[in-house]
Formats: C-alpha cells, structure tokens, sequence
C-alpha cells in the first residue's frame, strides 16, 4: 500500500473488498449487495447539514485552517469530494481498492496508456472501440509505442503470437460493436508470462454483470458516458485496480495531466449510479427480447449476440457474465440494406453513443467506427447496432419489425 497523506480523504476503499484471507472486513458495506453498494457508498449523508444527496461541490478552491492544513481538499483539480463520493461509489462496484475518475471515458484511457514507455507494446483485440484504436495508433505511436491487434477471443493463440516487448494487453468484452466474448481469465493466464497489464474496457458490461479484476484483469477502464451514466447526458470516465502503483500513477496522472471530472458531471454520474441495476436488469431482458425478433426475421442474415448459445463466445459469456447486457448487433447483407433499416426506426433513433435509457440505432462502418477503416479493426459494412434501451419491451419489438419488414 502506497502513502496516502498526499491524496484526498476516503480514497482507499478497504472497507469494500475481502481481505486477502478471504474474509469480509468488520465494514457493513463490506457484504452489501450490488444495488445497496451503488446507493450507499461513498455517499453517506452530508456532515453539516445531513443532505441525503451528495451536494454538488461547485468550487475550485477550499480553505486551509493553517498554513498546510486543510481538509482534505486543497484545489479541485486534485480533489472534490463529489469526485470522491463517485470515485469511492464506483470502486465498491468493481470490487477495487481504488478508483479514479477522469472527463472522458478516453481521458481515463489516456491516463492508463501513459504507464507505458518508449519501445513498449500494446496488445489489442483486433475488434476494439474506435477511439481507443485512434488513441493508441495516433498519439501513442508518437512516443515510441507500438501496437498489434490480435484476436484475443481464441484462448489456443492467446500469448503465441505477442511481441516480446508487451507490456499492456488491451480487452474489450463484448466487444464493440462485434459483441466478440474474450475469456478475461485466460488472457490473464497468457499474459503473465509475458509480464504485461490486462486492462480491460468493461463499458459494455457494466460492473452490474461482470467484474474484470476478479478474474485476474489488472485494470478496468469504463466510458461511464454510457451505462454507467446512463441517460445520455454527461461524458466521463472510470479507472479500478488493486495494484496501489497503478493507482499512484493514476492520480498523478489525474492531477497533473488535469482531465478531471467536472462536480456537477461526477454529481449526474452518481444519480446514474444508483438506478445501475435496475436498469441493466431491462436492458437485459429488452434486448432479449429483440433478439428473439431478429433472429426469426427473414431479412437478418445474421445476429450478434452473447446471450445466444450459437455465439461463439456464450461459453466464457457464461462463466464470467451474470447477464448479457443491451448491445445487440445484426447484419442485414448490405450497406444500402443497413441504410434503410436504420432510417425506417422510430422509437430507436439514428445516434452515436449507447448504453442510455433511450433505445439507439446507428452503423458502426459508417459512424462509430470510421476511423478504423482500412485497418484490421475494420467492421462489416451491412452491420447495424442497437443500445436496447429502457422503454416498453413491446414498443420497441413493434418498432424494430416495421423497419426491417420495410426491407424484407
Ligand atoms: C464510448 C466508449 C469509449 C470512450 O469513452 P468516451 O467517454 O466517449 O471518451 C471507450 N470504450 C468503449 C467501449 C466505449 O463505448
């Protein structure tokens, strides 16, 4: 365990993850649930006044008592007790001692990359999210990092082919927008002959359905912009790990690179928090429910699906998931078929972005993932994606049927 004086209050989470023994700690938030963890932690009532809601600290500054005496709190970029409440909430999700939380889901991408040096490398999944593809072979190639995207989803190539120089191995599961299962516990298991970090991007799962470190993941990343957030209206992003040097970088990196969370995005993000689990639980059974639909519609040529037993990845879906999750991918033949699907939705609406109570519909060649084009990340260009949303399971099946009977 690093020193924790330089750092705000609160921020090391012991009291919400077993010992090493095994045994839960003498905490009470330490044998909570999911949904009372995401309520409750980090988010005790306010101490002067008793406020329910964690208040949002809208302030840059905070007054010291004495020369070098303060709070906790000095200046708001290196800390804010809002920050602090979500950072400590999300953390108690992702069973991790530590969390830190950034402006952009790329932001906290960022910040982790930068533990990287010159002539390191970087395994990526061949299927990754587009901004992360941009992020390594844009910017981290300029100072001297490599990269290679593999397909991290056969556990027999899992290691054989990684260049000696890896050190970090990038995960995404499912992936985006391929809903490609990569076996976490595996990649764990290559990567620790090579000595290189598993992070894994747990944006599509949410902490509600998978927990990446307990399946041996050194770091998990998540774009709380989407489910974690979860109504479409603030940007952020979210790191967890065990290892305290990782959580050391990352709070230098918080503090002195400075893409930090605004009080009142980390305050939208905590009230999206809550509502985690009772939103996941929807969006699982909607998107059941719509792939129910596409699977028996004559214009679907094929379904992409973790949930489905024909998928590729349902093993490992099984074993490390609780449920499946909103992303549904189909593939529909062509582009132009994929066009028109697309436009003739009314209740899913043409947008980037996922993971929001509002169902979404969009074409990954096209808009998410543009700037892969051309490289091995490339997607299909009849794939169209769905964020299955909240709203009424049998309004979005109807909506869905007239659009793809517009094309059969
Ligand atoms: C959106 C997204 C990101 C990037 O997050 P931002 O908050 O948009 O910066 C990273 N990974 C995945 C899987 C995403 O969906």
């Amino acid at each position: 365990m690093t020193d924790p004086t330089d750092r705000p209050i609160d921020r090391v989470h012991d009291d919400v993850v077993p010992d090493d023994d095994g045994v839960a700690e003498d905490e009470p938030s330490s044998s909570w649930g999911f949904a009372t963890k995401a309520i409750h932690v980090g988010q005790d009532p306010e101490a002067v006044t008793g406020a329910i809601t964690v208040p949002v600290f809208q302030t840059s500054t905070f007054a010291q008592s004495a020369v070098g005496k303060h709070s906790g709190y000095e200046y708001a970029r290196t800390g804010n007790p809002t920050r602090t409440a979500l950072e400590n909430a999300l953390a108690s999700l992702e069973r991790a001692h530590f969390g830190v939380s950034f402006a952009s889901g790329l932001a906290a991408e960022d910040a982790i990359l930068r533990i990287l040096e010159p002539g390191d490398h970087v395994v990526l999944g061949n299927d990754a999210y587009g901004g992360t593809f941009r992020l390594i072979s844009k910017i981290f190639t300029r100072s001297g990092i490599s990269w290679s995207a593999h397909d991290l989803s056969d556990p027999d190539r899992l290691g054989t082919d990684w260049p000696a120089a890896t050190k970090m191995v990038w995960v995404e599961t499912p992936t985006n927008p391929l809903l490609t299962v990569v076996d976490i516990e595996a990649v764990a298991v290559a990567a620790q002959s090579s000595a290189a970090r598993v992070v894994v991007d747990n944006t599509f799962a949410t902490p509600y359905l998978q927990n990446p470190l307990d399946l041996g993941a050194d770091i998990v990343v998540h774009s709380t912009t989407k489910y974690v957030g979860g109504h479409s209206d603030v940007v952020g992003g979210f790191v967890a790990t065990n290892d305290a040097d990782v959580d050391e970088h990352l709070t230098f990196i918080q503090n002195a690179v400075g893409a930090v969370p605004a009080p009142w995005d980390c305050y939208l993000t905590l009230r999206g928090v809550k509502t985690l689990a009772l939103r996941m639980d929807r969006h699982n059974a909607n998107a059941a429910a719509i792939v129910d639909l596409l699977q028996n519609h004559e214009a679907v040529t094929s379904v992409l699906y973790p949930g489905l037993p024909g998928h590729r990845g349902h093993a490992a879906a099984r074993k490390q998931m609780r449920g499946y999750g909103g992303m549904v991918s189909f593939r529909v033949g062509s582009q132009d078929r994929a066009n028109r699907v697309i436009e003739a939705t009314r209740v899913f609406t043409l947008a980037e972005s996922l993971g929001a109570v509002e169902s979404l519909i969009e074409h990954p060649g096209v808009m998410t993932h543009a700037s892969a084009a051309g490289s091995p990340l490339e997607v299909p260009d009849d794939l169209v994606r769905l964020s299955v949303g909240i709203e009424e399971e049998d309004d979005l099946v109807a909506d869905l049927r007239q659009a793809l009977d517009s094309i059969a």
